[in-house]
């Protein structure tokens, strides 16, 4: 038989914190299920064995068909804000912890059927979210940012009613720790402060062990995980910032406490830069808005805040800690637009650069993921008329273009393009490529999701011969309407 059988060595992990956190439970089966992907990287991490993952128990496995063993099911109960309105008790809806592997990795399924925090939810998901969520999950660690990540996805024929009658499907996933900023909100509400402790300490000791040692000298480690998690989050918000990704549902529940990105639903890439670009259908008051998710996120924060106050003890020490992300976010962004420029160290008049050029992506509506990547092929490689043609307003544009050379001849000659090329990547996961894997994985067709995963994988490789993939999206992308329906 295969070396790893048991396949996974698992430890108690999250379910050491007790049942107050959670219900046992099993994946309910899912009928002739099927392959449709899986990351050879995230198996790796994981230790699995190649041939384990080509098996028919794993296929059965990772759909929930059959308990993989030593493992102990469960779903996690938390609350959350969604749309900015307590929303109480929400929850693993249908998403199931398998458990923690001895290297310190979760695994999910996520669509492995209905638990008790389902509410009127069926436990299941459909094959285009399943799709969207694996294939970005591998796209952000591809561009270096922070997420969960994707072991497989699997489908199969049976019906999901949601606007039509689709098919379900499983995503396997994968990260140190699924908890969010929701687990802490729910325990603070029903004013279980042991339990809120609990959690914290839990946090703090497998994710967070500076806190502790922090205590020692300054007091109060649990304000210290606020600081130290608003930190994360400001990282993680100025990567998204820079590379365009509008998340879509930035409720506290899918906040994660480690600062990944996570629950992947209607997000989006940006095609042409309009800083007030909304991609959930859902959001009718743009409060999702790709400009609004730094303040979104810093309500988020406010709210974990307000979550931790019992533990922390004092409003001003809970404030305090929450300043660190006003000042870090700014900071972090600004770098990361920097190296976006090819500008490897700071300077005074770099905001304003970055500004009226910012202005003129908008205003002329410019592509962002091509204007960045012919940006820096022109530094490395002199070819100014591919990004000269982006616009509309010539003028303005060379006016910048005079400013902008000028602050790059201060930088050291021939690093700024190298900079560039692997700052600015040339392959996101834009809407339409997502939706056109998609209609041929509907018709058991799995060569689009194959080929995205692999030119995702690695965004900032050329991978000549797959330009198709890095074109403007079709007229009809636009149309494309992604809602909370998953
Ligand atoms: P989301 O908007 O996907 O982050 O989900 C918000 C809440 O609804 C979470 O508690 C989910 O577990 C739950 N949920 C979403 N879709 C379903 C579903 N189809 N069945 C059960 N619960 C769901
Ligand atoms: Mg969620």
């Amino acid at each position: 038989m295969h070396p790893l059988r048991p396949p996974i060595p698992w430890q108690p992990g999250f379910a050491a914190l007790g049942p107050a956190f959670y219900t046992e439970l099993r994946p309910t089966p899912l009928p002739e299920p099927y392959w449709i992907a899986a990351s050879a990287d995230v198996a790796r991490s994981l230790g699995l064995d190649p041939h384990w993952l080509a098996s028919d128990e794993a296929l059965q496995a990772l759909t929930g068909n059959v308990p993989l063993p030593g493992s102990r099911p469960l779903a996690s109960v938390y609350s959350g804000h969604q749309f900015g309105v307590w929303a109480g008790q929400l929850g693993d809806g249908r998403a199931i912890l398998l458990g923690e592997t001895a290297s310190g990795q979760e695994v999910q399924l996520k669509g492995a059927g209905r638990t008790p925090y389902s509410r009127m939810g069926d436990g299941r998901a459909v094959l285009r979210s399943s799709i969207r969520e694996f294939l970005c999950s591998e796209a952000m660690h591809g561009l270096g940012i922070p997420s969960t990540r994707a072991l497989s996805v699997t489908g199969s024929p049976a019906p999901v009613q949601r606007e039509e009658i689709e098919t379900a499907a499983v995503v396997a996933r994968v990260a140190p720790s699924f908890i969010r900023f929701g687990h802490f909100e729910h325990f603070a509400a029903r004013r279980q402060i042991d339990e809120l402790r609990r959690l914290a300490d839990y946090v703090i000791e497998r994710y967070y062990p500076e806190c502790r040692t922090a205590d020692a000298q300054a007091g109060n480690a649990y304000a210290h995980l606020l600081r130290a998690v608003g930190e994360r989050t400001a990282c993680l918000l100025a990567q998204w910032q820079a590379v365009g990704f509008c998340h879509g549902v930035m409720n506290t529940d899918n906040m994660s406490i480690l600062g990944l990105t996570i629950d992947y639903g209607p997000f989006q890439f940006l095609d042409a830069f309009d800083p007030r670009h909304i991609c959930n259908h859902s959001d009718s008051q743009g409060r999702y808005a790709f400009d609004q998710q730094p303040n979104v996120a810093y309500w988020n924060l406010f709210c974990l805040g307000q979550a931790l106050l019992p533990l922390i003890g004092s409003e001003e020490q809970a404030l305090a800690a929450l300043e660190p992300y006003r000042s870090r976010f700014p900071q972090e962004y600004l770098g990361r637009m920097r190296a976006k420029l090819g500008l490897a160290d700071a300077q005074e008049g770099d905001a304003a650069l970055l500004d009226r050029l910012l202005r003129l992506l908008a205003g002329g509506r410019v592509d962002w993921t091509i204007f960045w990547r012919r940006l820096s092929h022109y530094v490395a490689d002199g070819a100014l008329e591919p990004v000269r043609d982006l616009f509309a307003e010539r003028d303005a544009f060379d006016q910048w273009m005079l400013s902008y050379s000028e602050r790059l001849a201060q930088e050291v000659a021939g690093l700024a393009g190298d900079l560039m090329l692997k700052t600015n990547p040339k392959f996101v996961l834009r809407n339409h490529l997502g939706e056109l894997a998609i209609r041929r994985a509907k018709l058991l067709d799995f060569g689009g999701v194959d080929t995205l995963l692999k030119l995702l994988a690695s965004p900032f490789d050329e991978h000549p011969g797959q330009d198709d993939y890095a074109g403007f999206p079709p007229d009809w992308a636009s149309r494309i309407e992604i809602s909370c329906s998953s």
